[in-house]
């Protein structure tokens, strides 16, 4: 059974006065049935870390470089991340793919440094609305998963969130058939590819998930968490969801 896993994506919001929807959320959830991961931006790493250490809640990058230091301008290694207090990170987001051009390769350049430093990558895959439309939604998804993993991997570490770019912050969500048709599709190729060490990988669902749609979406078939944007920034709405599963 794949561990279930309660993610927040904090994007890039957030200040220090934010740290407060994280130690109340710590606070309501002394002892959680599930793993719960909030990701906020790269400043509040460190803090965040150490304002819920003690806690059961996990800290997360939203992104790492490939090489572990040298001359590169305002990008964190995975190293860092660990030494700042976090144990995931989010990797290859629609978000990052669409602002900086990062491709299949360097999410798994990345992926690889992430387990290499001991933290669990959070790999993201998902079609844009007029892939879905033209039919193209499973294949672009395995071509996704295919190229941003490598063919080495920590399979205990790995956890995959399948985000319709569509359904990103637009209040719209696939059906449940969808979800499920990419989900089972998704631990086929995962299982395929790395033998059954990938039934599991924990694999989340993104996209407008709120607490009222997350009891259902949890029951999906192969859902095993969720990635969640704009209801983790508040610990009230990301309690529910985190109930839910
Ligand atoms: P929303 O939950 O705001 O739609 O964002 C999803 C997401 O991109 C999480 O990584």
């Amino acid at each position: 059974m794949a561990r279930k896993l309660a993610a927040g994506n904090w994007k890039m919001n957030g200040v220090k006065a934010s740290l407060g929807e994280a130690t109340a959320l710590a606070e309501m959830f002394p002892a959680p049935k599930v793993d719960i991961l909030l990701c906020p931006p790269a400043t509040l790493v460190a803090p965040m870390a150490q304002a819920l250490f003690g806690t059961q809640v996990h800290v997360g990058g939203q992104d790492c470089h490939m090489k572990t230091s040298g001359a590169h301008t305002g990008d964190i290694s995975a190293e860092m991340l660990l030494d700042a207090g976090a144990d995931h990170v989010i990797l290859g987001h629609s978000e990052r793919r669409a602002d900086h051009g990062e491709t299949d390769q360097m999410v798994a350049e990345k992926t690889v440094a992430a387990t290499q430093a001991g933290l669990s990558p959070v790999v993201c895959v998902g079609e844009t609305l007029a892939q879905r439309e033209a039919g193209e939604t499973l294949a672009v998804i395995r071509q996704q998963l295919s190229g941003s993993l490598p063919d080495v991997v920590d399979l205990k570490k790995l956890v995959i969130a399948y985000e319709p770019v569509w359904a990103i912050g637009t209040g719209k969500i696939p059906t449940l058939e969808q979800i499920a048709e990419v989900h089972d599709d998704m631990r086929a190729t995962l299982v395929a590819r790395y033998g059954d060490g990938a039934k599991d990988i924990p694999l989340l669902y993104g996209g407008s998930v709120k607490p009222s749609n997350a009891a259902e979406i949890f029951a999906t078939s192969n859902v095993d968490g969720a990635l969640v944007g704009g209801a983790s920034l508040k610990a009230a709405d990301f309690s529910g969801i985190v109930k839910a599963l």
